[in-house]
């Protein structure tokens, strides 16, 4: 957008921290592309401040917004419809306002599955994948393999609870195995795709690794949805033991450009969102 001209629309981020957020340069460079007067801003808001602050942003006639940590679960309340994607997810990353009021989605599994399907492609529904992790992320990446129809699915979580959980939560869906940590690890050879959906070797702590390489299956998939660093310790121990690997820019860029879509109702260039984060994370 010009400097001297005035936003017809107002979008943004909500989240603890957001300082750090890239979407508001990726978003304000897409919308200056597409040449729309739009303009997105990252709002700082505190536990405890969410209620006031989504009533603010409709008080002031917010187009729509992203909603980050942690407020993806208790941000639901204060919408008037969730859609059925995001209720199976059990988050909210993408609000939009609608006709019939301030709806509720979620973006982040179809972003992270059409970063994957860049490595996958038709492969995807055949493969035996493993999820290791059972946060947020992985619920929106694990429902949106299921969706896909991908088969053979298994969860794994330090905390074995919250893996079976998962698993209940997907069932209708998909044939799903949660299964101990030790015994995923005697797995691991037969798994095709292994996703990393932990915060395990995310920046500053990038020494540690989630998941062991000395047994990978020859040419398999080790996907990290973590973008800080760009190549985790893990990613690059598992290139060298001969697998492809796929970091997170390509899951934020993806749901980014989703939201961008509900909102505007123009699929973003996707290369374009991609090379601006990339910039500004110091990558080509
Ligand atoms: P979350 O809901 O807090 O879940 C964290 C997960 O990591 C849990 O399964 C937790 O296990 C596990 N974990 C944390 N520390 C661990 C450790 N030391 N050892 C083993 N497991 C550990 O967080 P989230 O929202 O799902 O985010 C998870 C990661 O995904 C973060 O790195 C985040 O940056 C990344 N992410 C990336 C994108 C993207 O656009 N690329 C989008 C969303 C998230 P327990 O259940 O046992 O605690």
């Amino acid at each position: 957008m010009e400097k001297n001209m005035q936003a017809e629309k107002l979008f943004g981020v909500i989240g603890d921290p957001v300082g750090h957020s890239l979407s508001p340069v990726m978003h304000n460079d897409q919308f200056a592309f597409q040449e729309l007067p739009y303009y997105y801003h990252a709002f700082h808001v505190k536990p405890g401040e969410l209620k006031e602050a989504v009533n603010g942003l409709k008080a002031l006639h917010v187009s729509g917004f992203n909603v980050t940590v942690p407020h993806k679960i208790e941000v639901m309340n204060y919408l008037d419809s969730i859609d059925e994607e995001a209720r199976m997810i059990g988050a909210v990353n993408t609000v939009v306002k609608e006709e019939n009021g301030w709806i509720g989605y979620n973006t982040d599994g179809k972003g992270y599955v059409e970063s994957l399907l860049t490595k996958a492609g038709e492969t995807l529904e055949n493969s035996s994948i493993l999820v290791i992790g059972a946060g947020g992320a992985a619920r929106a990446v694990i429902s949106e393999l299921a969706r896909r129809g991908v088969r053979q699915l298994t969860v794994t979580n330090r905390t074995s609870a919250k893996a079976e959980a998962l698993k209940e939560r997907v069932s209708e869906r998909a044939d799903i195995r949660a299964v101990p940590t030790p015994e995923a690890e005697k797995d691991t050879p037969s798994f095709d795709i292994i996703i990393n959906t932990t915060s395990v070797g995310m920046s500053p702590h990038v020494d540690n690794i989630p998941w062991r390489t000395d047994h990978l299956k020859p040419g398999c998939i080790c996907s990290d949805l973590i973008y800080n660093p760009l190549k985790t310790a893990w990613l690059q121990e598992a290139e060298r033991a001969g697998a492809q690997v796929l970091n997170g820019v390509g899951m934020f860029v993806g749901q980014g450009a989703f939201a961008f879509q509900k909102w505007t109702g123009i699929w973003p260039d996707v290369d374009r969102m991609h090379a601006v984060v990339m910039h500004h994370l110091g990558g080509n």
